[in-house]
């Protein structure tokens, strides 16, 4: 037998509503923001990862699935989603459009990391990034849209806050943090060791015991922030105490891309569920589009990672609404088919779900089927009921069961609704 790949996961028939809910419910958050939908592929050339996700993640230079095409391309399976939206927005001119672009999509992405919580080799994100503004309202309505993404499942994670500050005032940070660790490099664990030249930023959240230690002491970002970043920051602040968002203004947060700049946040659980990652978040990157060669351009977004979010769902026994009910069972004793293939047509165009029964079973045994479809009505056709043409109705939620003329159905089920 031939096994599924460590890290990837079948979503079932029984799960699949699960999906359809999550999808439904970005549509409809996606719509009330005026959000547009955008598609990339789901593999890229390699180097457009190195260049946007940056030499100094561990996503670049652990986890990407990188290979070589038969026309000897390296091409590499997303490993996130922000990278191509990136590329497509340089590559088809979407610059020219009226700004802000706001897009909203739910992509694969693809990273060789060790299979945990939630946490897989192929998972899917809701995604959405905010092309053009670079305001407090942009970023404030970004984090809004998170939030309304994750209460739509009945949860509440905490939101973390910090700025990390833009080009110029990040670089007289990283030298005082390089500064700082300097001392104690060689009680550091090998990552930070290789953090420390190619991304010290990323330092700071190093969830080795030592490291996290010695960084507690590091000076702090907020101290350096020039008066732009400084007043921005205050003002994404004060925004959400309007409008009664909870937050954590948390200096050690930095995010494990090398694109952002500025806003950074997450979404966090603090029962720690799942163990100690986060369970989305985002920030800006109005550098990204330079740096892939495109006119500079500020952007927000942010990503949720959808299996982590199914997984959190079922830690917290929170139940996914399933609207996949069968409506009505036709149980028969009849070897009548076209009878109750006609009968099947009329409901389904009557805009009912209907099920009939395939495997020729007993009567009683479709009861027992019906009874696990949990559906609402079973209808029961019999040579009887041909014969006088009626239909026994039987309403499964009150137990009622009633005679009604083959031509009255219509108005049955429309006065049953
Ligand atoms: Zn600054
Ligand atoms: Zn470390």
């Amino acid at each position: 037998m031939i096994n599924i790949p460590k890290g990837t996961k079948d979503v079932l028939p029984f799960d699949t509503y699960k999906w359809k809910r999550i999808t439904k419910v970005a549509y409809e958050i996606a719509h009330k923001y005026n959000l547009k939908e955008i598609k990339t592929p789901t593999f890229e050339h390699t180097e457009l990862f190195r260049r946007g996700v940056g030499e100094g993640s561990d996503i670049v230079n652990k986890e990407m699935y990188t290979f070589l095409d038969k026309g000897g391309r390296s091409l590499t399976l997303k490993p996130e989603g922000t990278a191509s939206v990136a590329r497509s927005f340089i590559e088809n001119g979407l610059f020219n459009e009226v700004m802000p672009l706001k897009m909203w999509y739910i992509t694969p992405c693809f990273r060789y990391e060790r299979p945990q919580a939630g946490r897989l080799r192929e998972h899917h994100q809701f995604a959405v990034e905010v092309y053009g503004p670079n305001s407090v309202m942009s970023d404030v309505e970004t984090i809004l849209i998170a939030y309304e993404f994750y209460r739509a499942f009945g949860i509440e994670p905490t939101l973390h806050i910090n700025n990390i500050g833009c080009e110029h005032c990040r670089k007289d940070y990283i030298e005082k943090l390089r500064e700082y660790a300097k001392p104690h490099l060689q009680e550091m664990c090998e990552d930070c060791r290789v953090r420390y030249e190619k991304n010290p930023l990323r330092m700071l959240d190093c969830k080795v015991d030592v490291c996290k230690d010695i960084l507690k002491d590091a000076p702090l970002i907020s101290d350096t922030l020039c008066d732009n970043c400084k007043n921005h920051f205050e003002q994404v602040k004060a925004l959400l105490d309007v409008l009664k968002v909870n937050y954590v203004a948390d200096p050690m947060l930095v995010r494990g891309i090398d694109y952002y700049t500025n806003i950074v946040f997450e979404f966090v659980d603090d029962d720690k569920l799942l163990g100690q990652n986060a369970l989305g978040g985002g920030g800006r990157y109005n550098n990204l589009v330079e740096e892939l060669g495109g006119k500079p351009t500020p952007v927000i977004g942010f990503g949720i990672g959808l299996e982590r979010l199914l997984a959190y769902m079922e830690k917290k026994n929170i139940e996914m609404p399933n609207d996949e009910r069968v409506d009505v069972y036709i149980a028969s004793n009849t070897t009548n088919d076209s009878y109750i293939m006609y009968l099947a047509q009329k409901l389904r165009n009557m805009g009912f779900t209907v099920e009939s029964d395939l495997m020729l079973r007993s009567l009683k045994a479709q009861f027992k089927y019906a009874d696990k479809l949990d559906v609402k009505y079973v209808i029961i056709v019999g040579e009887d009921e041909i014969f006088h043409n009626e239909l026994s109705i039987k309403n499964m939620e009150t137990g009622e069961q009633l005679k009604v003329p083959y031509d009255k159905l219509e108005e049955f089920f429309s006065n049953a609704e």
